[in-house]
């Protein structure tokens, strides 16, 4: 099956008693049991199993071309369950530009027990020199965030295969639609379902896909129904029903930042556009070898400073100025005030997550807020 048939009907189970076509929300946390002591359906108690949970997973495996899928609260506990499930004392590689929120999370929940290097994995040829006896794991996440890199999967998975490194792509920005990590050879794919899989900014989720069912895997399973951080039926239901039109609104999602893009680039007061569509983006060969489509992510440094795109994004009245990414409707927002003092981002950059309006009134919208730029 291709995808969009599999976003629209795997997983989803007709009720036995009602025949109700979709799948009716479990809230149920426990699940009788036969008169020999066994569990006739299949499931016991919820935080172990659950009918929506199985069927988001089992729709999440199949996208992905994966073996198995865990489901969890958010993405960042799916991430939590990796850097849980490696051993004490074990040292990783992730992008210096990581997701903030899993950085954060690696530099204050697990700095007792793991060692990080943050490293730039578009300079591929430096990636073995950080390599260590005990180095477990490498994190790619390719679109990153804010500057959109795009770090070369197969390239990094020949060599961290060399060395026995297990290597999890975090493919929220691209979703399985425009990337294949399994296919590209790594083991796991991580998600923030929160963001395009759910699709509406209404429902907090996350994932990881495996390739195979290895010992390292089981130990996920374990940290997911042991450890407890998995999302509600209703958050369930809410992902599987944003699925199964996520195939569709990628492709509008990426007509729609191609065409913004190509707008600000043309733009007088647009210092620089990134957006790994563009053929001056510096990996775009890498971009289009890899991907499928370029996704709905557009960032951008305005001429000047902070005030500038503080300025703009105040000033814009379809985008809403928030962060997160993924639903139907655009955000915008000054990036670096978001990820705290810190931050490497430059204080001119705004990032958009490019919706599913007209994108002729959303030109229109950033037309007039640069317009007012003084
Ligand atoms: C949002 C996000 C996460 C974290 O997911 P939550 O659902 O917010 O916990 C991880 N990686 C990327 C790329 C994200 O955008």
């Amino acid at each position: 099956m291709k995808l969009e048939t599999i976003a629209i009907h795997a997983g989803n189970k007709i009720d036995a008693d009602s025949h109700a076509a979709i799948q009716p929300i479990t809230l149920s946390t426990t699940f009788e049991r036969g008169a020999d002591g066994g569990y006739p359906g299949g499931y016991i108690y919820t935080r172990a199993a659950n009918p929506n949970r199985n069927s988001l997973e089992q729709v999440l495996q199949q996208l992905e071309g994966g073996a198995d899928a865990c489901a969890f609260s958010s993405g960042n506990a799916a991430g939590s369950a990796v850097f849980q499930a490696l051993e004490a004392g074990s040292h990783i590689l992730a992008p210096h530009d990581m997701y903030h929120g899993l950085r954060n999370q690696i530099n204050e929940v697990f700095k007792d027990r793991i060692q990080v290097d943050y490293i730039d994995l578009t300079a591929i040829h430096t990636v073995k020199n950080y390599i260590r006896p005990n180095t477990r794991l490498l994190w790619i996440e390719t679109p990153s965030n804010p500057l959109l890199k795009i770090s070369d999967i197969q390239a990094l998975v020949a060599i961290a295969k060399a060395h026995h490194i297990t290597v999890v792509c975090d493919n929220t920005f691209a979703t399985p639609l425009f990337q294949r990590p399994l296919e590209l050879g790594c083991d796991m794919v991580m998600h923030s379902t929160t963001k395009y899989l759910g699709g509406h900014s209404d429902v907090l989720g996350g994932a990881l896909i495996t390739r195979e069912k290895t010992e390292f895997w089981q130990k996920i399973r374990n940290v997911q129904e042991l450890g407890g951080a998995v999302p509600a039926p209703f958050d369930c239901y809410m992902t599987v029903r944003g699925i199964k039109t996520l195939p569709y609104r990628m492709k509008a999602h990426a007509s729609n930042a191609l065409q913004f893009a190509e707008y600000l680039q043309k733009h007088p007061a647009i210092e620089k556009v990134y957006y790994p569509g563009l053929k001056d983006h510096p990996e775009f060969e890498i971009a289009q070898k890899q991907m499928k489509g370029f996704g709905g992510m557009v960032s951008f440094l305005v001429k000047g400073g902070a005030r500038e795109a503080l300025h703009v994004v105040n000033q814009v009245k379809i985008f809403t100025q928030a962060t997160s990414l993924g639903g139907v409707e655009s955000l915008i927002e000054h990036r670096a005030s978001v990820e705290g003092p810190n931050t490497k981002t430059p204080q001119n950059l705004i990032r958009v997550s490019v919706g599913l309006e007209n994108i002729e009134d959303l030109i229109e919208d950033i037309s007039q807020a640069l317009q007012s730029l003084k």
